[in-house]
């Protein structure tokens, strides 16, 4: 694809689109707009950023964009670890970070129409507030935005109950890349009329639409919680509980993994102490329900499980304050490793639950291989883990080619154990080359099919989720 330049008279286009304010062309604040939360080696800045406030002006940018073949870059909150919302291309920038209004709260059907740029805790807390619960917990909550979410479909630490967010999205808008507004879907809780088009676009990265408006299913808010961390001195001890666990409880809303890597680099991050730090992995697992006495009762299942698997304590969060504390390490381990290194490349492997014990024997083999150390973390409830290879005090060049042996073996193995290269985070541009190990040639026609169906010029997204060209 060959893209064209952004002009003064294009600049000037936009700024009669979506108002003088709102059109951002210096260079250090676009600086800012060049990167989301991957390596800062990618970092490609845009040629202007737009902030519009409708659809319309959406529809009146994408038009524009096509009539001179811009490229367009979508952005959130820019806290995906993808490179998705890097304008890799250089162009357009749209960011959504104005159009944040939570439009309606339907109680009686139990949904929640939001704009795109609404950061996902604000919509959680506005919610509860009327008795009522969106369940999907993406660590990024407090700044991550529900349209962001829905490009990546998000998944989190609930995943395991809950699902990931497109089982929750019943009805979106969007701007396709031609520049026309449609609606998809709505409140309808079964609707089989036609393909299901809201599903296409979540998780399509931003490369079919723009989101401008999403209805949230939204589900009761379970009345009791409990947060269970349990140390295991062998991770071998601490994977093989997983399968067990699901066997034995329905109950369970999330069960997480810290090895000690990563528990270690958590606790500097946080200034904290988490109890047995001295384990070679820790789980934390969640049970929540309507009943206490329930609750509690799987609890104590779960207890009785992990003990006979080897576990060294369980210690129980049944109050905010205490879970709040074990919840902050797990979220913050990505951004205490990278605290603590020059380079780190976090990952997001899945494989199917049972292939996990292998799958971390196999990590430890490949950290061997390839003298890198991997902190290992994730929702392993799901089969999903976050290796997260470090650099140490490798220099970049170094560093880059190091990684990009180690992540092609890893890749290998995840495929021969049957898992996939990405669960939660996206292809973006980062694992663009990587398709081919990951998806049928057949698959990857058909993604491509389906780009040049919805966007002709090629101009939203270029370079995201399925590769450029024919
Ligand atoms: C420390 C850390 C922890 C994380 N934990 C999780 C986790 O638990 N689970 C998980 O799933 N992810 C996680 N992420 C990744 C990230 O937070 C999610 O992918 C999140 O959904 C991105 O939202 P955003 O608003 O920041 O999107 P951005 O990063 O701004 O954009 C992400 C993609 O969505 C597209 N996009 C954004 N808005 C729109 C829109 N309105 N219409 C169309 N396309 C759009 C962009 O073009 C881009 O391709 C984590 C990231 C970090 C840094």
């Amino acid at each position: 694809m060959r893209y064209n330049r952004v002009t003064p008279e294009i600049v000037e286009r936009l700024r009669r689109i979506v108002g003088d304010g709102y059109v951002i062309t210096s260079p250090g604040d676009l600086e800012r707009y060049g990167i989301d939360e991957i390596e800062e080696r990618y970092r490609r800045p845009p040629e202007v950023v737009v902030k519009p406030r409708t659809p319309e002006e959406i529809a009146a940018i994408m038009k524009l964009a096509n009539e001179y073949r811009i490229p367009v870059t979508p952005r959130g909150a820019g806290t995906g670890l993808s490179g998705g919302a890097v304008p890799i291309h250089g162009g357009i920038v749209v960011s959504l970070e104005r159009m944040n209004e939570i439009l309606e709260i339907d109680v009686d059907n139990m949904m929640v129409t939001v704009e795109p740029g609404v950061v996902l805790a604000d919509m959680m807390r506005a919610v509860e507030a009327k008795g009522l619960f969106y369940p999907v917990d993406v660590s990024t909550l407090e700044s991550c935005h529900v349209g962001g979410n829905v490009a990546e479909n998000a998944g989190g630490a609930r995943a395991v109950k809950y699902g990931v967010t497109g089982h929750w999205v019943y009805g979106l808008e969007i701007v396709t890349p031609t520049g026309k507004i449609v609606r998809l879907g709505g409140k309808r809780i079964k609707d089989v009329t036609g393909y299901n088009l809201v599903q296409l676009v979540v998780g399509s990265e931003g490369t079919l639409g723009i989101v401008t408006k999403i209805t949230f299913r939204l589900t009761i808010k379970p009345k009791c919680v409990l947060d269970l961390l349990v140390p295991f001195d062998t991770l071998d001890n601490a994977v093989a509980q997983v399968n067990k666990l699901f066997r034995e409880e329905h109950g369970l809303a999330a069960i997480e993994f810290m090895d000690d890597l990563s528990i270690r680099a958590a606790e500097r991050y946080c200034n904290t102490v988490l109890p047995h730090d001295d384990c070679e992995a820790h789980l934390l697992i969640q049970v929540d329900g309507m009943k206490e006495g329930e609750v509690w009762r799987a609890a104590e299942r779960v207890y009785h499980a992990v003990v006979e698997g080897g576990a060294k304590e369980v210690f129980v969060a049944d109050n905010r304050i205490t879970r709040e504390k074990l919840w902050r390490a797990r979220r913050n381990i990505a951004e205490a490793l990278k605290a603590l290194n020059n380079y780190i490349s976090v990952e997001d492997i899945v494989v199917p639950r049972s292939r996990i014990p292998e799958m971390a024997r196999r990590l430890r083999e490949l950290s061997r291989a390839h003298d890198i150390e991997v902190p290992l973390y994730g929702h392993i409830g799901d089969g999903n883990l976050h290796p997260t290879p470090v650099s140490g005090d490798r220099d970049e060049e170094t560093w880059v080619r190091d990684l990009e042996a180690f992540l092609v073996d890893m890749f290998k193995a995840v495929r021969e154990l049957g898992g996939n290269i990405t669960a939660e985070h996206g292809i973006g541009f980062k694992r663009v080359k990587y398709l081919p190990l990951a998806l049928d040639e057949v698959e990857i026609e058909l993604m491509k099919a389906i780009k040049r169906a919805w966007d002709p010029n090629g101009i939203l997204n270029p370079g995201k989720a399925v590769p450029l060209g024919p």
